[in-house]
């Protein structure tokens, strides 16, 4: 075999390679996005068991969402309060007297007022939070 034509074998073998590695990487990533995009995880309490519980739901699905300890549709996302420190379920909202109560459209913490508050995210939490707000009552 004279050298030009091997090393042109040897090009084409690992543009083969590079372009199979890439592909798989490619798609690995948009298989995550596609899921990540259909689903998010929420972190919330169940106010029918008090259970704290991690729940993946799909994206459009408006809490309470179902709780997988005690079947109820009662899971409610946690939020964290930056000034006092503690997690709380929000002050709910009754907008349909047949429907569950929903989450209000703009939270603030039911303990201090403020308005520094954020979903409660475990992995993204700098700080040890204080403890936790009393939940708001379940019929
Ligand atoms: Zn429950
Ligand atoms: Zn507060």
């Amino acid at each position: 075999m004279n050298p030009a034509v091997r090393n042109c074998l040897y090009g084409l073998i690992i543009l083969a390679g590079a372009g199979g590695a890439g592909y798989m990487l490619f798609g690995r990533t948009k298989e995550n996005v596609a899921v990540n995009a259909a689903h998010f995880s929420v972190d919330g309490m169940c106010l029918a068991c008090k259970s704290e519980t991690k729940l993946s739901v799909p994206r459009e699905e408006e809490a309470p969402h179902r709780c997988p300890k005690c079947g109820q549709q009662a899971v409610y996302p946690l939020w964290y309060c930056e000034d006092c420190k503690k997690r709380f379920v929000p002050v709910l909202e009754r907008r349909d007297p047949n429907g569950p109560p929903r989450m209000p459209v703009s939270v603030a913490c039911p303990n201090c007022r403020g308005q520094s508050v954020a979903p409660y995210i475990p992995e993204a939490q700098l700080e040890t939070p204080a403890g936790d707000q009393p939940l708001p009552p379940w019929p």
